[in-house]
């Protein structure tokens, strides 16, 4: 078994505001030591049950948040960007059977976390794929499923963990921390370790889970100034659909992450 994890931070235990999650920042030294626990945690279950390889891909901001000295040895860790559309999946398509995302948040537009954003928060206000307002964690799905390959964990706020049950039932999802406002509601970080390592136990107990994939995805983005939709609407079939509103296409989700990829 080949398990992949892709992990973020602004769904870590305790991580509450925007300086936790800037690398360099004072207040991000427990978020990058508490990402980097709860990476280990998935990563020794997956091991536990059998994984013969476990890649993490450090997914947040710079992509160079994990502190690998305290990894398990066997773990292999992508770190920074490869500047392909599949970013926070790097390498996905490299034939794995699994995918566990750790320290996933709340999409923008959502009131669950304090942070809750989809990919670039400072352009796209938010992300809908067919009807649905869309999760980095439901793009990021997507990717990993056209290449077959299920989700079967996730860690994040409470509200990202329960939309993810609900999205695929076949996935085992932790909520770590409530979002109200501007504040989180956590376990201890000693907990959300504990609740991560035995979430993927159960996880890696299913087995031959068929991910799903829609016949066609319709994909708006919505971004907070009316220049950024203006400026997307030249990126080839891209549909202007309101001031600040483009609709793309697609039967592939990897068109989808390629426009993506030029237009965000
Ligand atoms: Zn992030």
């Amino acid at each position: 078994m080949r398990v992949y994890i892709s992990a973020d931070i602004e769904g870590v235990t305790g991580v509450t505001h925007w300086d936790d999650t800037r690398l360099g920042h004072a207040e991000n030294a427990y978020a990058a030591r508490q990402m980097t626990r709860e990476v280990a945690a998935a990563a020794r279950a997956a091991f536990e049950m059998g994984a013969e390889d476990v890649l993490v891909k450090d997914a947040h901001g710079t992509a160079r948040n994990l502190l690998l000295e305290e990894l398990p040895e066997r773990l292999r860790v992508h770190r920074g960007w490869d500047n392909t559309p599949y970013s926070m999946m790097a390498e996905i398509g490299s034939g794995f059977d699994a995918v566990l995302f750790v320290g996933y948040h709340s999409e923008g537009g959502a009131d669950t976390n304090p942070l809750a954003h989809s990919f670039n928060s400072s352009k796209l206000e938010r992300l809908i794929i067919n009807g649905e307002r869309a999760s980095e964690f439901v793009f990021n799905y997507y990717l990993a499923a056209r290449h077959g390959v299920p989700t079967l964990f996730l860690s994040g706020d409470a509200g990202l963990a329960a939309s993810a049950r609900a999205f695929d039932p076949n996935i085992v999802s932790v909520g770590v921390k409530s979002g109200l406002g501007d504040s989180t509601l956590n376990v201890s970080a000693k907990r959300g370790v504990e609740l991560i390592y035995d979430g993927v136990k159960e996880a890696l107990k299913k087995k031959d889970v068929k991910p799903i994939y829609p016949e066609r995805f319709n994909v708006v983005f919505v971004f907070r100034d009316h220049q950024d939709a203006h400026r997307a609407s030249f990126y080839p079939g891209v549909e202007r659909i309101d001031e600040v509103s483009v609709r793309f296409e697609a039967e592939d989700i990897l068109d989808i992450a390629r426009a993506k990829m030029f237009i965000l």
